[in-house]
């Protein structure tokens, strides 16, 4: 531990390219990030793909594109390069051989010939029935009993074989984790795992610690999935004479159960990919905001934090030790912090494509309308369903123009439709503006000694159909114009005629 306090900080995000970014990988990574840069450091990006068969086509690509899009931007990495380079493990494969046969030779480590179930895995797997020589999981009696010289000569011969890590029988096994503190395990309890398979390729746990030394990372900052594995690791570093890195294990991120409780967060919760949250119009910034807090607290109450105000803010003594629960509702609070904070061109840009043909047929007016908007949605997603009422008016009833609060009846309403429509069709089409609407509308308020609300309610329902819409009557008669708006207006006449 106390080395780590001298080392420059580097630390590292070392996905497996298996499939998608959920949130949980995104914290991990966004807390690495956030150390380096709090620290000075550098931030590393590695992509572990060893385990061919778990390789999912185009996932590299996706957690590139997930990370630049929440602005997670690493020092050194497969596309920047960097002295330590490179950066796919596949591409390291002849790299880790050598510190095998170092194990080998110092006894720490054994050829194993035996066709056992993980022989050909990637990670190990239990033994089978058939698995005869073994004394428990991945532990193989046979091939630890073989003198150096046979196990060398049989590897010349060419027998096919996997490197296993040899375990001690027995013994404590002791790391420091900085948010879970001191963790030991009993050395009896570890199989002897594979570290390189038949392929010639190393497994998970061998390659993450040679390279997390040969990369020289400080700080391990990972899912605490990790921390079962962590004393194998630990014993590697041992047998290396290396100093291993600081661990950080972050608790998993969970999702509110429909019955109250909590479970690790998962599709069932709703979407928990990156992308998949922005698709549903969730802004990158708001997400990654909102996920920084997840099991981390700042000093201060303040919870809306830019990326710079992060790295500033951010401290490893700020991390959690319990999970965080996922709540779907506070990053709609985010998001909508977040998009109030626009300006109104930025924002019409954005919401653009989730408006289509209705921003296409308001032309000039759409900016007018999404700055409305802007203030009215927590995310993006939510916009068609706040205009639909634009192209035609929802179905409505009488009994829709009835509202107690601003006592309204079906008589007054009937009065008030056809006054405004024809006090409205004096204005022409060039003074439909919103400050000549605004005043007609007051005009009639103040000459008939009618409440505003009472005039209002039932204008909202004859133009949208709707009880509530984004903006007022002012804004939805501009936004209609005034042919659409007086024909709605004769319509809901008539209705009540
Ligand atoms: N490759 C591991 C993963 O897929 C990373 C483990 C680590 O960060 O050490 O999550």
């Amino acid at each position: 531990m106390s080395d780590n306090l001298h080392r420059r900080v580097r630390t590292r995000f070392a996905p497996s390219p298996t499939g998608y970014m959920h949130i949980g990988n995104l914290r991990t990574a966004l807390y690495a990030c956030l150390y380096a840069r709090k620290e000075q450091g550098d931030f590393i990006l590695r992509i572990e793909d060893t385990d061919q068969k778990r390789f999912v086509a185009d996932a590299v690509d996706f957690i590139k594109r997930t990370l630049a899009a929440a602005r997670i931007v690493a020092d050194e990495g497969p596309d920047i390069g960097g002295e330590y380079g490179p950066y796919i493990q596949s591409q390291r494969k002849d790299i880790y051989q050598k510190y095998a046969e170092e194990l080998i030779a110092a006894g720490h480590a054994y050829r194993c010939f035996c066709d056992s179930p993980d022989s050909a895995e990637a990670e190990p797997v239990p033994a089978d029935e058939a698995d005869k020589y073994r004394k428990k999981p991945g532990h193989c009696e046979l091939c630890r009993s073989l003198s150096p010289e046979e196990s060398a000569a049989k590897a010349a011969q060419g027998a096919p074989f996997v490197i296993r890590q040899l375990m001690p029988s027995s013994g404590p096994v002791t790391f420091y984790d900085i948010v879970h503190g001191s963790i030991t395990i009993d050395a009896g309890e570890l199989e002897d795992q594979v570290l390189i398979k038949r392929d010639g390729l190393p497994t998970y746990n061998f390659a993450n610690v040679i390279d997390d030394h040969l990369m020289e990372i400080s700080h391990i900052i990972r899912g605490a999935e990790f921390i079962t594995s962590t004393p194998k690791h630990v014993l590697l570093y041992e047998f290396f004479g290396w100093t291993p890195p600081a661990f950080i294990h972050l608790p998993p991120v969970m999702g509110k159960n429909e019955d109250g409780s909590v479970s690790k967060l998962s599709k069932r919760h709703g979407s928990t990919g990156f992308a998949e949250l922005v698709e549903l119009g969730y802004l990158p910034e708001a997400i990654t905001n909102y996920v920084a807090l997840l099991g981390w607290s700042p000093k201060s109450n303040q919870e809306i934090f830019s990326m710079e105000e992060m790295e500033k803010a951010f401290s490893l003594e700020g991390l959690s030790k319990s999970p965080a629960v996922f709540d779907y509702a506070k990053l709609d609070w985010f998001n909508g912090e977040y998009l109030k904070a626009m300006d109104d061109d930025a924002f019409a840009a954005l919401a653009r494509p989730y408006a289509k043909e209705i921003a296409d047929g308001l032309g000039d007016k759409w900016v007018y309308l999404a700055a409305l908007l802007k203030t009215r949605v927590a995310r993006l997603g939510e916009i068609p369903e706040k205009i639909d009422f634009l192209p035609a008016p929802h179905e409505y009833t009488p009994e829709d123009f009835l509202n107690k609060k601003n006592k309204v009846t079906l008589e007054l309403a009937s009065e008030i439709i056809p006054a405004a429509a024809a006090l409205l069709e004096r204005i022409d089409a060039d003074g439909w503006t919103p400050d000549n609407l605004n005043g007609a509308l007051h005009d009639y308020i103040e000459t008939t000694g009618k409440k505003l609300g009472a005039v209002m309610w039932p204008l909202r329902v004859a133009l949208s159909g709707c009880r509530v819409t984004p903006g007022g009557v002012t804004e939805l008669l501009y936004l209609l114009g005034r042919e659409e708006s007086i024909a709605r207006l004769k319509a809901a006449s008539a209705k009540l005629a």
